[in-house]
């Protein structure tokens, strides 16, 4: 533990339960991350607006589901958050039971700290383990590199500790990732981004990678994890369904925005956004009297160096009107803990 004082955040509107303690692990406000992609002297700069202008809270303790099609920026948005994408603009706080930082701020040795609290799953459990280190080095390797553990008694220890936490058998840490199936694999990188005792995971495509059966072993194991060490997680994923059985809130991005946000119950009964209700429609039902006509999307999604003006979603929407290429709508209530980015939102139901 890195024994440091913690940074005070003063945002006014920071989320406080009745003890004073911060509810909410991030806060991000008009968070946009844009990359150079080329332009010149004579040439109009061009940026790749992968997040742009968003604002989202994550309650602590929750497993918040972020959704939306390839290119739509959550990738981004989650790196953002663990400090790993360059933060163009806007605030994003970090809060835990210990400290609080500014991360567009943090100094060198905070973001040491913030490091071993911020911990990321990768997708893929093949290109995430280094095939020349044994299972017990891989999960060892975040306590040596931040200096956690002062022996290799200690650092076994922890190893040991977390290995079993995600069912690993102790006499797996001697081999080599190679003589492990995908689903095991992904039982050492979890156990390799715990091992710092993180407080905020974020989960990027963490099953995609793996087959059905063993996707619901990993999502057992990853929810069982979260009651047992107090996790928050960031659950980034373009499969509706897999989201729709483990979070608790969902926020969907199109183009670099939020554009719903609302409890998993509640987005998936009555979503409010017409590009929300397109990805809903098109998850396939087992249930033949569910089986409801999906709302083709049509075409690509925009590039993101150059977003259509107004609602981002206007050249695929099949509701637009001429407001909507014209005025960005914004994040507003539409119920309980539930909002919409949608100028019509009234009219096309949800809500
Ligand atoms: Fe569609 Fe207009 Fe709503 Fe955008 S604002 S989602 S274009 S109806």
């Amino acid at each position: 533990m890195s024994g440091q004082a913690a940074t005070q955040v003063t945002g006014d509107d920071a989320a406080r339960d009745d003890s004073g303690t911060p509810e909410t692990i991030i806060r991000a406000r008009n968070l946009s991350v844009h990359f150079p992609i080329g332009g010149g002297l004579f040439t109009k700069k061009l940026f790749l607006r992968a997040v742009d202008g968003v604002d989202l809270n994550i309650p602590q303790g929750s497993f918040f589901g972020l959704v939306g099609e390839s290119g739509s920026g959550k990738t981004t948005l989650g790196r953002a958050f663990l400090r790993a994408s360059p933060i163009t603009t806007g605030e994003v706080e970090y809060h835990d039971d210990e400290v609080s930082y500014d991360l567009v701020n943090l100094g060198k040795e905070q973001l040491k700290d913030y490091r071993r609290r911020a911990q990321l799953i990768f997708q893929d459990p093949y290109a995430a383990l280094s095939p020349r280190m044994t299972v017990r080095d891989i999960i060892a390797e975040p306590l040596e590199v931040m200096e956690i553990t002062s022996s290799r008694e200690e650092t076994d220890e922890v190893v040991r500790t977390i290995a079993s936490k995600c069912r690993l058998n102790l006499e797996h840490l001697r081999r080599f990732p190679h003589a492990f199936s995908g689903g095991q694999r992904q039982r050492i990188s979890i156990a390799r981004a715990l091992v710092c005792n993180p407080r905020f995971v974020v989960a990027d495509e963490s099953v995609a990678a793996l087959d059905v059966s063993i996707q619901a072993d990993i999502l057992n194991l990853l929810k069982s994890l979260q009651n047992d060490l107090g996790l928050t997680y960031l659950f980034i994923s373009h499969d509706l369904s897999v989201v729709a059985h483990i979070t608790d809130h969902v926020a969907v991005m199109y183009l670099g925005r939020l554009v719903e946000s609302a409890p998993t119950r509640k987005l998936f009964s009555a979503p409010g956004h017409p590009y929300t209700q397109a990805l809903l429609s098109a998850i396939p039902s087992l249930d033949p009297d569910h089986r409801g006509a999906a709302q083709k999307l049509e075409g690509e999604i925009p590039s993101p160096t150059r977003p259509p003006p107004g609602c981002k979603f206007h050249t695929r929407c099949p509701y637009a009107t001429e407001i909507c290429s014209e005025q960005e709508p914004v994040l507003q209530p539409v119920g309980d803990e539930h909002e919409v980015a949608c100028h019509h939102w009234k009219e096309i139901g949800g809500g």
